[in-house]
């Protein structure tokens, strides 16, 4: 498609452009919300994202795993409430080796709902293995697509290594999912470009898109909060670029706008809510959030009654 994204980036009066993203969001994907709910099941990261609470370097946060039971039961209860996929979403964690992951997997799978793993990086065989015991998708997001910003926030590690597991997962057949945090230190107009770029290279099935949320207990902790309005301009032009893609409202966004908005003016079409168990939600502080704190059944009766009030209907 021949957009010229930065120039609707810049955009002074962008109103025309969420009017004609709004209408390929209702032609592609009606007035349906799909509900999604994740389990967050360790906060342990080998990994140093600057931007994450839960990196391997914060210090004085209190480390949690969940046992296989646990994942399982909450697994449980989320289907029991009516929820018909299920993220299994953790740190890079040595306890959560593929093979344990797949067995999880497996199990929830049995249940009868898709399940979608965002473990972070794993190589070819792991995702292999996971995608045989039964995951239909994966979400890992390449956080952002210029290389040096990207190898300055995770020291050690390359973009295109990201990518490169992008690409493996969708040779092997999973429904991809990607994304990136706007508001990063040294961003600017042309790396959002190359951001939505990305997801449009890759094709991508789903994309999360963030505005960055500053950690004070991280390197980046003193910077400002991401810029809402340039959020909602990207996920508005992903939305030409690829019509049939899932596009969350993201929990960083909620948090950033105080719940108003709720589903980006009609152009997002998917949302989460938390099925962790609730002695360890606070816990999972990858940035400072009004933590939900109801349990999975009253979160769906709420994603139900805020559907609603939109015209929405939550599936
Ligand atoms: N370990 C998994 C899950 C990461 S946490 C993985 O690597 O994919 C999920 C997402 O939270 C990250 O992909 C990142 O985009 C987002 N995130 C982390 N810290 C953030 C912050 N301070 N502000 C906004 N988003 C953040």
């Amino acid at each position: 498609m021949n957009l010229n994204i930065k120039e609707l980036l810049e955009l002074d009066d962008f109103s025309e452009i969420y009017d004609e993203a709004k209408r390929v969001t209702r032609d592609n994907k009606g007035n349906i919300i799909f509900t999604r709910a994740v389990i967050e099941y360790s906060n342990n990261c080998t990994r140093n994202c600057a931007y994450c609470g839960i990196n391997c370097m914060s210090k004085g946060i209190t480390r949690y795993r969940m046992d296989n039971k646990e994942i399982i039961d909450s697994a449980l209860l989320a289907v029991r409430a009516g929820f018909k996929t299920i993220i299994l979403q953790g740190g890079e964690d040595l306890e959560f080796p593929a093979d344990r992951i797949a067995m999880l997997v497996k199990e929830i799978a049995n249940l009868g709902v898709a399940v979608t793993v965002s473990s972070g990086e794993m190589d070819y065989e792991s995702y292999r293995i996971i995608k045989e015991a039964g995951a239909s998708r994966y979400l890992l997001k390449h956080e952002t697509a210029d290389s040096e910003i990207y190898a300055k926030l995770h020291n050690g590690y390359t973009l295109q290594s990201r990518i490169d597991c992008l690409q493996n997962l969708r040779k092997l057949g999973y429904e991809v999912g990607s994304g990136f945090i706007v508001g990063l230190p040294n961003q600017n107009i042309d790396t959002l470009v190359k951001d939505i770029n990305l997801l449009y290279d890759l094709r991508v099935d789903m994309a999360g898109i963030s505005p960055f949320i500053p950690h004070k207990g991280t390197v980046l902790g003193k910077l400002n909060v991401g810029n809402k309005e340039l959020v909602k301009r990207c996920v508005a032009i992903t939305r030409l670029l690829l019509p049939q893609c899932n596009l969350p409202v993201t929990t960083a966004y909620t948090t950033v706008n105080g719940g108003e908005d709720a589903f980006l003016d009609g152009i997002a079409n998917v949302i989460m809510a938390k099925a962790t168990p609730i002695k360890y939600r606070k816990l999972y502080e990858i940035y400072p959030n009004a933590t939900q704190m109801t349990d999975i059944l009253q979160s769906r009766n709420n994603l139900i009654n805020l559907a609603n009030r939109f015209g929405k209907i939550l599936a």
